[in-house]
């Protein structure tokens, strides 16, 4: 009798980043445009993150949220002890 499993390694597997790119998109057009940081904030951030050893693939070591996630809102700010942005 073969038995059905769920494979919860395959449903991590689901979640592929073109997912959370979508979701971030989401997240940008609910996020009132007062409360977004602008483009060239948001690059810096970036920029800032892509240098930092604390980014470990798509997340900050720091805290556990994805950094284009954190660095999109205006009023957030980056939770490393130098606070780099
Ligand atoms: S510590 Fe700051 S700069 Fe480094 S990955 Fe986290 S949010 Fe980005």
């Amino acid at each position: 009798m073969q038995e059905n499993r769920i494979c919860r390694r395959c449903l991590l597997e689901e979640l592929g980043a073109s997912d959370l790119i979508q979701t971030l998109e989401e997240l940008k057009e609910a996020m009132p445009e007062e409360d977004r940081a602008d483009s060239a904030e948001y690059g810096r951030r970036l920029a800032i993150c892509r240098e930092c050893d604390s980014l470990n693939d798509g997340t900050c070591a720091k805290c556990g949220c994805y950094v284009e996630f954190r660095a999109l809102k205006k009023r957030m700010y980056c939770p490393h002890e130098e606070r780099k942005w």
